[in-house]
């Protein structure tokens, strides 16, 4: 059975599901399957997937029968790989990959279920935002990356780095950390989740009681961005500034002051950003960064969207913590 094989009515997806989970992924319990994989991954070029021949996938195995290796390959066509049975050349057919065959290749490929990678801790250029420690450290546990201060004991991320990411970038893995994790959250702010291309969901939230026993106090109240997928979970809490990076109204304002906010590393977005909250319910808030004197306000409504920018050139727009609630309402796109 094959994805065409479905019957799409007209008007919506027609999803259909053809084996269990576990069904599944005990077909992939075998090397020389997982090697096929393998194989066709590597004959994969783009997007398209090349065909292989029954001869050459044989060649590349250590099989020493074809009949033995035949058995093993039809475990794999259905899910994994289809066969294609067109006989262009009045040879054997030719096998490709499914989209799970895909899937399932890159990820034994990049080790996700094979390999841990543990990194020592290294350096980084930025300071802790919360004492006087000029370097904050950054290291990865089985895949997960935190960065922290070794000075006030305070963890400022964990995220995870597929293994063969970690091994690739060497000691430069915080930067690849940075750069993987921000195009992530981009396309999360854009609605769509990277895992999955799920729908993703924008709110602000206040940290529930057991992240707030980690916070320094000044933060106990500090309302976050919370983006969650409604497909497959994948979600992300991080501070409101974060996900208002690729507003074109910050990016030409740092631009304007001679800087570039890709260069602000995710786990500190810089002294410069504050934030008030306008309204508890629904919440609202003000985010504010200030640059040289100049000021950016972005007003910021409980399901993460800017309803108004203002900016000042000179210090004549308010920034201290008297506007009424309320006043986010102001028209204007962003
Ligand atoms: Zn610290
Ligand atoms: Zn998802």
């Amino acid at each position: 059975m094959s994805r065409q094989d479905s019957d799409a009515s007209v008007g919506g997806p027609n999803g259909e599901q053809l084996v269990e989970p576990g069904d599944a992924f005990q077909v992939l319990g075998n090397d020389v399957r997982t090697g096929i994989l393998e194989t066709l991954l590597e004959r994969t070029d783009g997007d398209a997937t090349s065909r292989a021949t029954f001869s050459e996938l044989f060649a590349a195995s250590d099989v020493e029968t074809s009949a033995g290796f035949a058995y093993h390959l039809d475990q794999l066509v259905g899910p994994y790989v289809r066969k294609d049975e067109r006989d262009e050349n009045g040879s054997d057919g030719g096998y490709e990959l499914t989209y799970a065959g895909v899937r399932a290749a890159r990820d034994i490929a990049t080790g996700a279920y094979t390999r841990r990678v543990d990194h020592p801790p290294v350096d980084l250029d930025d300071a802790c935002p919360f004492c006087e420690r000029e370097a904050l450290e950054a290291r990865s546990t089985d895949n997960v990356v935190t960065v922290a201060c070794a000075g006030c004991d305070r963890t400022l991320l964990d995220l995870g780095l597929p293994p063969a990411g970690l091994e690739a970038h060497g000691d430069a893995f915080p930067d690849a950390l940075d750069r993987y994790h921000r195009d992530r959250l981009a396309r999360m702010r854009d609605g769509i989740c990277p895992d999955c291309a799920g729908s993703v969901s924008a709110r602000l939230v206040t940290p529930s009681a057991d992240v707030a026993d980690e916070l320094p106090a000044e933060l106990t109240d500090h309302v976050q961005a919370e983006l969650s997928c409604d497909g497959c979970g994948t979600t992300v809490r991080c501070p409101v500034a974060l996900t208002l990076l690729e507003q074109p109204a910050v990016v030409s304002f740092y631009h304007d002051h001679g800087r570039d906010v890709r260069e602000r590393p995710i786990w500190n977005v810089g002294p410069e950003w504050a934030e008030t909250v306008l309204s508890e319910e629904p919440l609202a808030l003000r985010v504010v960064v200030e640059l040289e004197g100049d000021v950016l306000a972005l007003y910021v409504t409980d399901e993460l969207t800017v309803v108004d920018v203002q900016r000042s050139d000179g210090m004549d727009l308010q920034v201290d913590h008297t506007e009424s609630p309320g006043s986010a309402s102001a028209s204007g796109g962003a």
